[in-house]
């Protein structure tokens, strides 16, 4: 298993710029997990290191040699696909073994190779059929028995369980974790799905119109996000965003007010907020956003804003229960729910009703506040 380093890479598809200068370190080892909306480029990125992409600028070095340039097959990469591509007219076994017969090895490590992966992936059974007698999760458990067989320095996936029904889908996260223990190799691994990159991810690259936003752990993501898409992106429901305006600052302390805020007496109390001590202080006036997870809401009187509202949707998951809020002219915005509803998650079971009454409150100790774009505040404690 090797390292990765990815140095300022950038990709171009006519006058098009797919990729923009790209620098990512990767630990030999490391599932490093790429995430971003459709088009951010994730998909261009693995496959330039795969070498199914030329690269415009940069260069791509795996254990510290530069394979940018050199054939896909030379490269000590292995990936595996969406769609599986597996050849229809092989069996399980002739697939597996297909890369290390085309490179001449011989038929006992061969032999040996396949049968090492299938009892890795627990498809013994299935090594004399074709691909299409085989379910999906089989179909993609040979995809990556493929990729194991040629020991390869680095794995590639790109979204390898999306085309798989959710409960196979979460199996699978769990069984490429295992996978990933069990080989020690340095994976990297493209999805659209958050919480395939929460749950399997030692680090997250998050990119959005082919530049990198931010790189971390899953939860230093979650909890100290640098940018307010970062902030969005990461946690299901998403962060609330409410647009706020600072009413005046003291040191690093500013005062927030929030358009239809008011608790009906005329004047709704201000939101005091701790910033980051390297953060700009926001003059009076200017416009802010205050982010609060779902998750995070308080319950009962005390500092803050109080939100009340009504029930508009609840979702009971079993044990928890997701409440979406209508807090009338107040709205979230650039929220999940089209309407601006406020998402909040209750680690309880609720007998609510659409049209219920709810008031629920925002601790300032509990937000996350952005100038715009650029994180300038994060809750004292995001578990708190
Ligand atoms: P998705 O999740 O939808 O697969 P992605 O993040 O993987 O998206 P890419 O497939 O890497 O996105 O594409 C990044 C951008 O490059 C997109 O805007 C896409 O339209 C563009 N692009 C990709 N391939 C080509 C190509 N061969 N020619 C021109 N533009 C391309």
């Amino acid at each position: 298993m090797a390292t990765l380093d990815i140095r300022n890479l950038d990709k171009h598809y006519g006058a098009f710029h797919a990729l923009r200068d790209i620098n990512v370190g990767i630990e030999s080892g490391e599932f490093l997990v790429l995430v971003g909306p459709s088009g951010c480029g994730k998909s261009t990125l693995l496959r330039a290191i795969a070498g199914l992409e030329s690269v415009s600028g940069g260069q791509i070095l795996i254990g510290g040699r530069d394979i940018s340039r050199i054939e896909p097959f030379d490269r000590g990469v292995a990936m595996v696909f969406q769609n599986y591509a597996l050849y229809p007219h092989m069996t399980v076994r002739q697939n597996m073994g297909f890369a290390l017969k085309v490179a001449r090895q011989p038929k006992a490590v061969i032999d040996a190779a396949v049968q090492r992966a299938a009892e890795i992936l627990r498809i013994e059974a299935q090594l004399d059929k074709k691909p299409k007698a085989l379910s999906g999760g089989q179909k993609q458990r040979v995809a990556i028995g493929r990729a194991i067989t040629r020991s390869p320095e680095v794995f590639l996936f790109d979204e390898p369980l999306s085309n798989l029904d959710a409960a196979l889908r979460s199996q699978m996260r769990i069984e490429l974790g295992r996978l990933h223990a069990q080989l020690g190799a340095t994976m990297v691994y493209v999805t659209h799905d958050q919480t395939e990159a929460m749950t399997m991810a030692s680090r997250i690259v998050v990119l959005r119109d082919g530049e990198v936003e931010q790189i971390g752990s899953p939860l230093e993501l979650y909890n100290r996000p640098a940018r307010r898409f970062v902030a969005g992106f990461l946690g299901s429901p998403r962060m609330n965003f409410i647009q706020a305006r600072v009413r005046s600052s003291t040191g690093r302390i500013v005062s927030l007010d929030a358009p239809h805020l008011d608790t009906g007496a005329g004047n709704a109390p201000s939101l005091d907020i701790t910033l980051a001590p390297d953060a700009a202080v926001p003059a009076p006036g200017a416009p802010v956003v205050v982010g609060i997870r779902p998750e995070a809401f308080a319950d009962g009187a005390g500092v803050g804003w109080q939100l009340n509202g009504t029930v508009a949707v609840v979702e009971s998951l079993g044990r928890d229960t997701l409440l979406y809020i209508d807090t009338g002219p107040l709205r979230a915005f650039d929220s999940e729910s089209l309407e601006g509803y406020f998402a909040v998650h209750r680690t309880r079971q609720m007998d609510a009703r659409h049209g219920d009454a709810v008031s629920v409150r925002i601790d300032p100790r509990h937000v996350y506040l952005f100038d715009d774009e650029r994180a300038i505040a994060w809750p004292e404690r995001a578990d708190d």
